[in-house]
């Protein structure tokens, strides 16, 4: 195993009031309020995330937002900016999840701006790259991810970044039971992880590289025992304590 600390994120997309989260967090805490060996992220919507980090302070689980603006303040209405997020005490931040690239019209170029200005501002921001399933037939995939790791992390400072966390997300996998094979996802993650050795090659073999996509308890095990990669991205299965906690154990052995 790399000495590389162990990252298991939630992200509870949009789903959940307040209230709902609240009682996630409960649940959760006992099960992974005390973990120290792994980092712990659980990324509510935007309105609980006051409610979580307040429960979840003095424990070990940080929380995170799902996306962020690139300017501090200004007329960009229904945004939200780092400084909003820092002020509540929030840990990081999800950039480029494809959901928000596919649905919402997130591009490269803010991608490019959000990714620094969220290090910027002490947030720990997770990159999320990851290739459709006919970019995947069409022999694309690797020509995708430099794409979108070389755009996301370009005006990064090389000593910073190795505090990027990368998620690895195949399109195909995300949401849908379909689950990339290890080769698959051991392939994809070494290939960012010397797309970011490209930019400095000791920040590489820093970086965290998660695989996200339709990842379980019970499939966990075999893709987090994976050399390159050093945790995942959690959807659906995070939306459950009992599943997400299992997921962190099996992070830890
Ligand atoms: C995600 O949305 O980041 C994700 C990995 O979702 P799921 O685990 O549900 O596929």
């Amino acid at each position: 195993m790399s000495d590389r600390r162990r990252f298991i994120a939630g992200n509870w997309k949009m789903n959940k009031t307040i209230a709902e989260a609240e009682e996630l967090v409960q649940a959760l805490l006992p099960r992974v309020g005390a973990v120290e060996d792994v980092d712990v992220v659980v990324c509510p919507p935007y309105l609980s995330l006051q409610a979580v980090v307040d429960s979840a302070r003095g424990s070990a689980v940080q929380v995170y937002a799902q996306n962020m603006h690139e300017q501090d303040a200004g007329a960009f209405t229904g945004e939200v900016s780092a400084p909003m997020l820092t002020e509540i005490d929030v840990a990081g931040v999800i950039l480029g999840h494809s959901e928000r690239r596919q649905l919402c019209g997130e591009t490269d170029r803010a991608l490019q701006l959000k990714v620094p200005k969220a290090l910027e501002s002490g947030l720990i921001p997770i990159l999320c790259v990851g290739e459709t399933e006919e970019e995947r037939e069409r022999g694309d995939t690797e020509r995708k991810l430099r794409h979108q790791v070389q755009e996301g992390l370009e005006k990064v400072p090389k000593e910073r970044l190795h505090e990027v966390v990368v998620a690895y997300e195949p399109i195909w996998a995300i949401g849908t039971g379909l689950v990339a094979t290890p080769e698959q996802a051991q392939d994809a993650i070494a290939f960012v992880r010397a797309l970011v050795q490209g930019f400095d090659k000791e920040a590489g073999n820093r970086v965290r590289i998660l695989y996200g996509g339709s990842l379980k308890p019970d499939n966990a095990a075999e893709l987090l025992a994976l050399p390159d990669v050093d945790g995942a991205l959690v959807g659906g299965a995070s939306l459950d304590a009992e599943s997400f906690a299992t997921i962190v154990e099996t992070a830890r052995a």
